[in-house]
C-alpha cells in the first residue's frame, strides 16, 4: 500500500502515542507513555511522566528531574555527541528555547531528519542568555514548530524590551510601588531575571520559580541574586522590588503581600493588540522564547531541507507559505500545546487552587 511504503521510508511518523522513529523504535516527546522517549526539552507538554526510558541533553537533566522526579530512568547526551540505536545515528543540538532544549538529528540509510522541538532564533544582536543558542542543522527533512508562525509576529530587539521593563520597574520603585512581572516559571522567568538591571532594586521570586532557578544556577547560568518574601526582614525594601511570579498568582493572597503592585505580563502573545487589556494588567512586554515569523523562515532556510513538516501552532499558514517557496510541506497533528502554557499564564483563566498549590512549593 502506498501509504505504508511511504511511512516506512520516513524517519519520523505520527502515532497515537506521539512522533515515532520506525527504524530506531523510539518516540520524540511522546504524549502517551512509551518505552523509549527522546525529550527535546522539559516543558510539560513535551516532557511527560510515565516513560520507561528517557534520553535528553546533558544540560536539561536538572530541570527534567526537578519536574518529572529524581527517579526517572534518564540517559543524557552532550550536544553534538552521536549515539547509534538500531542503526539510527542520533544527536542533540541546541534549540535556544530554554535550558537544555534540543533539536533531534536522526540519520539513517543516507537520510537526515531533524525534529526541532520548540526553538528560538536570535535576531540582530539578540541572545537568550539563559541557554546555548539555536544551531542550524542541515537535513533532508525538518520538523518545525509554528507557535508564532504568522506574519504579525516580529519581535523587537530584546534590548529594547528590557529597557522598557527596567524603566517601568525604576518608575514604580521611585513611586514606592512594587513591580509584579508575571511569566511562565520555567524559561521565561529565568530569561527575565538574566535580562533586567538588578541594580534598580531587590528581586523577589515565587517559590515555583526559585525551584527552576536552582537548576539553572547548577548548570552554570548566571542569574542575579533573588530573595524569598519570607527572607526579607525589612519589608520596606519590597516597595522598590521587582517581583517575578507565575501568572497564576494574579488575584491571590500571595500578591497582596506586596501591597498594591503595578502588574505586568511578559509573553510573545503580548504582541497581539488587546491581549494586555484582556488580561487586565498595567503593562505587557513582548518577550518570547519561540522564533517569530522571520526567525522561523530563517531557521527553515538554514537547514537546506527540501521537505518540511509543521507541528503545533499555525500549521496551515506555515504549510501554505512553505509550498509557495517550492518546498514539500505537510503537518503533523501533535498534542503539544504551548497555548495551554499561555492559558496557565493568563490571569483571566488563573484559578486560585493552582496559585495556592504553587504558593505551597515555597
Ligand atoms: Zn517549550
Ligand atoms: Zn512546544
Amino acid at each position: 500500500m502506498a501509504v505504508q511504503s511511504c511511512a516506512t521510508q520516513d524517519l519520523v511518523i505520527e502515532r497515537p502515542e506521539g512522533l515515532y522513529c520506525p527504524p530506531g523504535d523510539f518516540y520524540i516527546d511522546p504524549w502517551r507513555p512509551v518505552d523509549r522517549a527522546v525529550i527535546t526539552h522539559a516543558h510539560g507538554d513535551h516532557a511527560r511522566m510515565g516513560n520507561a526510558h528517557y534520553l535528553a541533553s546533558q544540560q536539561s537533566e536538572g530541570v527534567l528531574r526537578s519536574r518529572l522526579g529524581d527517579d526517572i530512568n534518564l540517559q543524557t547526551l552532550p550536544y553534538g555527541e552521536v549515539i547509534e540505536h538500531h542503526g539510527v545515528r542520533l544527536s542533540l543540538h541546541p534549540a535556544g528555547h530554554v535550558l537544555g532544549s534540543s533539536e533531534v538529528r536522526l540519520e539513517h540509510d543516507g537520510r537526515v531528519w531533524v525534529a526541532s522541538g520548540d526553538y528560538f532564533v536570535c535576531g540582530r544582536g539578540d541572545a537568550n542568555n539563559t541557554c546555548v543558542p539555536f544551531e542550524p542543522v542541515r537535513c533532508d527533512c525538518f520538523i518545525t514548530e509554528s507557535t508564532f508562525g504568522l506574519p504579525i509576529y516580529r519581535w523587537c530587539p530584546q534590548r529594547e524590551v528590557f529597557d522598557d521593563i527596567n524603566a517601568w520597574w525604576q518608575a514604580n520603585a521611585e513611586a514606592g510601588r512594587a513591580s509584579l512581572l508575571m511569566g511562565y516559571s520555567f524559561g521565561k522567568a529565568q530569561r527575565i531575571l538574566a535580562g533586567v538591571d538588578a541594580s534598580i532594586g531587590p528581586i523577589v521570586v515565587h517559590g515555583a520559580i526559585e525551584t527552576i532557578n536552582r537548576a539553572y544556577r547548577a548548570a552554570g547560568v548566571a542569574l542575579p541574586p533573588t530573595l524569598y518574601f519570607n527572607d526579607v526582614t525589612d519589608k520596606g525594601l519590597l516597595k522598590g522590588a521587582l517581583v517575578v511570579a507565575p501568572p497564576s498568582v494574579l488575584g491571590s493572597a500571595w500578591v497582596r503581600r506586596f501591597g498594591d503592585p503595578s502588574d505586568a505580563f511578559a509573553s510573545g502573545w503580548m504582541q497581539l493588540r488587546g491581549a494586555r487589556r484582556r488580561r487586565g494588567v498595567d503593562r505587557g512586554f513582548v518577550l518570547s522564547d519561540h522564533a517569530d515569523w522571520p526567525g522561523l523562515q530563517r531557521a527553515i532556510e538554514a537547514t537546506g531541507a527540501q521537505r518540511v513538516i509543521v507541528t503545533h501552532g499555525y500549521e496551515a499558514v506555515m504549510v501554505r507559505w512553505l509550498q509557495e517557496q517550492g518546498l514539500q510541506a505537510g503537518a503533523f497533528h501533535t498534542e503539544y500545546d504551548d497555548e495551554r502554557h499561555d492559558a496557565q499564564e493568563s490571569p483571566v483563566q488563573a484559578d486560585t487552587t493552582s496559585a495556592e498549590s504553587e504558593e505551597g512549593t515555597e
